[in-house]
């Protein structure tokens, strides 16, 4: 049994986690959690209290500063708070020296997104081989359990396609990850977890399609599907983590992701992104400072946990796997909806950070117990899915599971055409007023079929 849990990070993603933390601190024992700004970790604590959420009394719930780049400093707080299970839920940029700090403590490591490099985007894939991938036999030599991308999606979607795997195909030909957010937030725009990570995920598009890297231009590919509970919607061709050890671990022609966007989201990311605004390269002012583009615009949007009151409607997020069961055609959505007023009455959250928040407890729940104490460096679709997928729907995030009929009139297309074709139907169509900014927001066009 390993015990205790070290969360790092204290934005919308380690708020939810440290709830659910608390709420099974019975099987975790004690959760510190730290971060740069140590009272963002204590105002996560005093949420946690507010809702009644830390099971057993006797077990502490405590804050502590941290600069997660600091390795000896990380080695040190794990040592000082006995914790055998590290969750990192702070910026993609730490987690080399996370990981490091597990290797020399032993402690299990967590995460749930992709190292990435400050001064680098969209690298060479797959994505894992560059950082995560090169420290995989020193976590064997050493026992050290790292499951690598253990939020909804990297994470739950990696569990679905081995789910389908396991119990729903014989042969799976292609998967296509759907990730719809149709909630709203009231505001003219924002992200709903860290701006500049959000963004510097749609520079490019790779995806695995016919076994091999394709490159797309962002928001080229479009295509409208008509989701359980949140209805029609469109989603976007895009690159996203999971692909870079899906590829590798799971054996289908196409591994696609698809992110929902609105017209409104897409224009307002094409005028930042037009006039370099989400450049990741420092440009010099006539003052004389540096300053990274993306940085400033991170700086004025919305803190995503900021959004949580107020908050309604749903996401969708899932898999459409097509293949063969038994010698016949089968497609299958494995998904999971989310209610962002539900997230807050919970746990004073909205429902992407939710999603994100609760698998990484799940998992560190079952190394606790056991069941996914691997010793290793895993990507979650290497796991046996079902405890999980088990284990999640007791905490807050059931899975459901909608028979398709292959090449029927719901079937998803997810085979890309040539650019040409597609480009005419990914273009958007704003409204837009200088008097009234907001009736971008409220207005909704209609969905049209390509
Ligand atoms: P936020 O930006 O809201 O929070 C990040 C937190 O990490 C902040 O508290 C920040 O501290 C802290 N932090 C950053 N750098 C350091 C450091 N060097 N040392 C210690 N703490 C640090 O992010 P989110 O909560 O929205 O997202 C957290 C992670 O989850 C990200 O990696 C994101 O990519 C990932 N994610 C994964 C999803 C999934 O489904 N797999 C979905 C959504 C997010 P400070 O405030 O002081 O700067």
């Amino acid at each position: 049994m390993k015990r205790n849990v070290l969360i790092i990070g204290a934005g919308g993603v380690a708020h939810v986690a440290a709830h659910k933390a608390a709420m099974h601190n019975d099987v975790l024992g004690d959760v510190c959690i730290a971060s740069r700004t140590v009272a963002k970790c204590e105002s996560i604590i005093e949420s946690v209290e507010r809702k009644g959420h830390r099971r057993d009394p006797e077990r502490r719930l405590h804050a502590r500063a941290l600069d997660a780049f600091d390795i000896d400093a990380t080695v040190a707080l794990i040592r000082e708070t006995g914790s055998e299970i590290v969750v990192n839920l702070a910026s993609p940029y730490v987690n080399m020296s996370v990981l490091e700090a597990c290797l020399r403590t032993g402690a299990a490591y967590l995460d749930t997104a992709i190292h990435e490099e400050p001064d680098k985007v969209c690298e060479d894939p797959p994505w894992y081989a560059n950082y995560e991938w090169k420290h995989r036999d020193r976590c064997r030599d050493a026992g050290v359990t790292a499951i690598l991308g253990a939020g909804f999606d990297p994470g739950v979607v990696n569990a679905y396609c081995a789910l389908a795997a396991k119990r729903y195909f014989d042969e799976i030909d292609t998967i296509d990850i759907l990730d719809v957010n149709a909630g709203r937030h009231g505001r003219y725009f924002a992200t709903n977890f860290d701006p500049e990570i959000n963004f510097r995920e749609f520079v490019k598009v790779l995806t695995w399609d016919d076994r091999q890297w394709k490159e797309y231009p962002t928001h080229a590919v479009k295509r409208v599907w008509d989701f359980p509970v949140v209805g029609p919607q469109p989603v976007y061709l895009s690159g996203h983590d999971e692909l870079h050890s899906l590829s590798h671990n799971i054996d289908a022609d196409s591994i696609r992701f698809w992110m929902g966007f609105g017209d409104h989201y897409i224009n307002v990311f094409t005028v930042l992104r037009t006039l370099g605004l989400l450049s990741h390269e420092p440009v010099r002012l006539d003052t004389g400072q540096e300053v990274v583009p993306l940085k400033v615009v991170k700086a004025v949007l919305p803190d995503p946990l900021s959004l949580a009151p107020g908050y309604t409607g749903n996401t969708c997020i899932g898999n459409i796997v097509k293949g063969r069961k038994n010698g016949q055609a089968r497609e299958v959505f494995i998904y999971q909806v989310s209610d962002h007023a539900a997230a807050y009455a919970e746990v004073e959250s909205q429902a992407i950070s939710y999603t994100a928040g609760v698998p990484p407890i799940a998992a560190a729940i079952l190394i606790a117990q056991g069941a996914w104490d691997v010793r290793t460096m895993v990507n979650v679709e290497e796991l046996d899915p079902e405890p999980f997928v088990d284990l999640l729907a007791e905490l807050g995030l059931p899975t459901d599971v909608l028979e398709i009929e292959p090449g029927g009139p719901r079937s998803f297309d997810g085979t890309v055409r040539d650019l040409a074709e597609e480009l005419p139907y990914a273009t958007a169509t704003v409204t837009v007023s200088a008097a009234d900014p907001m009736i971008a927001v409220r207005a909704r066009p209609e969905a049209v079929e390509p």
